[in-house]
């Protein structure tokens, strides 16, 4: 039995103010069915540890370097997170795809050293609408995840995967729960013939995740929690999300 988690990401949004009222009230609506965590922006992460330390919630990047250290200006590296206590961190969003060039291989690098250093690797894949249209999803996401599990070898069962689809990423326009289960399921066969532990690994959908759509999603049978953008900045909606997945 695969345990619920449920993951925001901020994002580049936030200060101080706003993040203590919203961890505030995360941490006091607890206690939620499964796991739930929030990938915040650097700069926050130890003011969020010190927050959420002592609570079952978790915290984590949204990005990680692929270097361990060394002369690569405005990167962190998986050992500082660590040293922050991060359990998760994103790799491979689809904005740093499209905004920072980010190749598959690079991703896979950064899931490498992620996991080098003890903190879970959020892989994210999808495909774009034209790829959808062109109907190379299927080809799309099992390629962006094929290099991952090829790069990690016997590790890749230690892994989280985000099915994301770009077009429903802060569009308001979310995959059908059909749409999303049938992607879910192949991409646990193909975890399942790379690693033999597929049944067991958790697979998120993200994508315009809201209060009011969430337990259907999550009611599919292969999707096991989300990954949430707009709607965990908001305390009542993220609260909301996290108790649909229990
Ligand atoms: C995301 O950023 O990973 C995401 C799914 O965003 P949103 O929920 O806003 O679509």
């Amino acid at each position: 039995m695969r345990r619920k988690l449920v993951v925001g990401n901020w994002k580049m949004h936030g200060s101080r103010p706003a993040n203590a009222e919203l961890l505030a009230a995360l941490v006091a609506a607890r206690p939620y069915g499964g796991d739930v965590a929030v990938c915040v922006p650097f700069v926050y992460i130890q003011e969020t540890a010190a927050t959420l330390a002592g609570s079952d919630l978790r915290w984590g990047a949204q990005d990680v370097s692929a270097h361990e250290q060394g002369a690569y200006t405005g990167e962190v590296s998986a050992a500082m997170l660590a040293e922050c206590g991060c359990r998760y961190a994103l790799v491979g969003h689809s904005e740093r795809r499209a905004y920072h060039g980010e190749s598959d291989a690079l991703v896979a690098g950064k899931a490498q050293a992620a996991l080098a250093r003890g903190i879970t690797p959020i892989v994210c894949v999808g495909e774009t609408l034209e790829q959808r249209d062109a109907g190379e999803t299927e080809a799309v996401v099992k390629r962006q995840l094929s290099v991952v599990i090829h790069q990690l070898a016997h590790c890749a069962s230690e892994i989280v995967v985000a099915y994301e689809p770009v077009w429903a990423i802060g569009t308001g326009r979310t995959a059908t729960p059909e749409q999303a289960q049938s992607v879910h399921a192949l991409l646990r066969a193909q975890l399942q013939a790379a690693t033999g532990h597929g049944e067991r690994m958790r697979i998120l959908y993200g994508g315009s995740v809201k209060a009011d759509n969430a337990a259907t999603l999550f009611a599919q049978p292969d999707i096991d929690g989300g990954l949430i953008g707009g709607a965990s900045l908001k305390a009542a909606d993220f609260i909301a999300i996290c108790r649909a997945a229990n």
